[in-house]
């Protein structure tokens, strides 16, 4: 029998409360048995929403530090469990580790700043100041497609902060959920400060969202997830995070760069088997280059190597799983029956695992439900535009807000981009996937909701906030008595 992952409850190690198990498949073998993680139950959770807020700040920051060497340390088991676990690529999986450990690294830089923002201000007799405080337990559920990067850009503010964590992955990634809790253990965060349970989505994550002592959820996944989650989380005034879908656009004016537009194009389209929130799915070409571009394009992504993620020289591994695998299957069968002309691709021949070869189509226009519909797979929709008008205009053209990249030489071009784009993040000369931990992680409009990740607002989401007013002499001269 395979190994049994369990869950990582207020210090220990526990089996869920009914023993069920459910089994995780490597997505390059199909049928195979990785491993097998707890199914959890409401009662699990009960037992993991439970002193890490009266911690000194300088402790909590120590405990971090030697989660993020261990981290660094594990980078290569680590990478491998992903890799087998996700389907993406070594090397993609090493750059997974790289991120969140960049990003947690600023996380940790930041927090000093951030504690000491709140600088006591004096007027008259009364000394007043902003005061931060942990919201308390709070609940990181994460997406399969990042399983360790997305869940540190959550976890690792809410502890530095001083909240306790309830931290539920993915279904698909449940084995780089749990080496996480190792690694935390390892850290010697106290007992109950992080906590780790697998299992259902519907079931679990449900029960977490609607609990009360829970006071904010960080959510990252599908934009009707995230509806849900908004919804339960609304009754009991729970703050919500949340990172959804997208439908990301590339626009390649006239006079661009082709060379860099087509890498862009490759390494965002295809990276991770086109299974990034970021990822570009629309590309926007100028008809005078729409040619020359295609060529291109066509040639480089017959060209990637497709199979055995853990193979140095594979470009792109199998997507995540049976239910991906039959979601973009039958999204390429629609789009060829709505005219988009397939140019490259699609299903591969390899059957060993769910694989998806690079898949280009062209003629697509915005009717198409290729053109609209999130596909989450190493498929790109082709449309020709005009110029930037109709590119803007088409690129808006969504419900979605995630991410953007525009490719021109033109610097009015770019700066018009910059403002008229509806998008969380907007790249001019840079693919779409490119991020910096300085700066917001998040989408508009059905792309996300609530204070984005990173930037500002990712240690301020997990803080409580309160204005405190001290009066030092009843008799004091220069207070402003009778106003206050
Ligand atoms: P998903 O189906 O929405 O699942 C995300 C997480 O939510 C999983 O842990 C899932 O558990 C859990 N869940 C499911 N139903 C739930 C419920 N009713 N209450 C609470 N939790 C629930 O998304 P996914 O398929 O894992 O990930 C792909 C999606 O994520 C894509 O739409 C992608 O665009 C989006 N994404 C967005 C970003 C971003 O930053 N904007 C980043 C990465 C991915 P189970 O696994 O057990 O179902
Ligand atoms: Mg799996």
């Amino acid at each position: 029998m395979s190994e049994i992952l369990k869950n990582y409850i207020d210090g220990d190690w526990r089996e869920s409360s009914d023993r069920a198990t459910f089994p995780n498949e490597d997505p390059a073998r199909r049928g195979s048995e990785l491993n097998r993680a707890a199914a959890s139950t409401e009662a699990d959770i009960d037992a993991a929403v439970g002193a890490w807020g009266r911690t000194a700040l300088p402790e909590r920051q120590a405990a971090v530090e030697r989660f993020l060497d261990a981290l660094a340390s594990e980078r290569e088991a680590l990478a491998r469990i992903v890799s087998l676990e996700n389907g993406k690529t070594i090397r993609e999986a090493r750059g997974e580790v790289d991120s969140a450990l960049l990003e947690g690294r600023h996380h940790l830089r930041q927090i000093s700043v951030f504690a000491g923002q709140s600088a006591p201000t004096t007027d008259g007799a009364i000394v007043s100041w902003e005061q931060f405080h942990p919201l308390g337990v709070v609940g990181v559920i994460s997406p399969w497609n990042y399983p360790l990067n997305v869940m540190c850009r959550k976890t690792l503010p809410a502890l530095l902060t001083g909240n306790t964590v309830v931290f539920k992955p993915a279904s698909f990634t449940p084995g780089s959920g749990v080496f996480m809790a190792r690694l935390f253990e390892r850290a010697g965060v106290p007992k109950g400060v992080f906590n780790c349970v697998t299992g259902k989505g519907s079931a679990i994550g449900n029960r977490l969202v609607r609990d009360p002592r829970v006071r904010a959820i960080s959510f990252t996944g599908s934009t009707e997830v995230g509806r849900t989650i908004a919804q339960m989380a609304a009754v009991n005034f729970t703050r919500t995070q949340l990172e959804l879908g997208g439908k990301n656009a590339l626009i390649v004016l006239a006079d661009a760069d082709l060379d860099a537009a087509v890498d862009a194009t490759v390494r965002a389209g295809f990276g991770c088997a086109g299974q990034w929130c970021t990822s570009t799915s629309r590309v926007l070409v100028a008809s005078q280059v729409a040619e020359a571009y295609m060529d291109r394009l066509l040639t480089r992504s017959r060209a990637l190597v497709v199979g055995d993620p853990l193979a140095e020289t594979t470009d792109m591994g199998p997507v995540a799983g049976p239910a991906q695998f039959e979601g973009i299957s039958a999204a390429i069968a629609q789009a060829q029956r709505h005219g988009a002309r397939l140019r490259s691709g699609g299903v591969s021949d390899n059957r060993d695992g769910y694989y998806i070869l690079p898949t280009v189509f062209d003629g697509v226009t915005r009717d198409m439900p290729i053109f609209r519909d999130e596909i989450f797979g190493p498929v790109l929709a082709v449309s020709t535009v005009r110029d930037l008008d109709e590119a803007l205009a088409w690129a808006n053209d969504s419900g979605y807000g995630l991410s953007s990249a525009l490719f021109t030489n033109d610097l009015a071009a770019a700066l018009r981009y910059g403002r008229e784009i509806e998008v969380g993040m907007a790249h001019v000369n840079i693919h779409s996937g490119f991020k910096t931990p300085e700066l917001p992680f998040g989408g508009w409009k059905d792309s996300g909701f609530g204070p984005p990740e990173n930037g500002r607002s990712g240690l301020e989401f997990f803080v409580e906030r309160k204005a405190v007013y001290v009066k030092a002499g009843l008799s004091a001269q220069g207070s402003r008595v009778g106003d206050r």
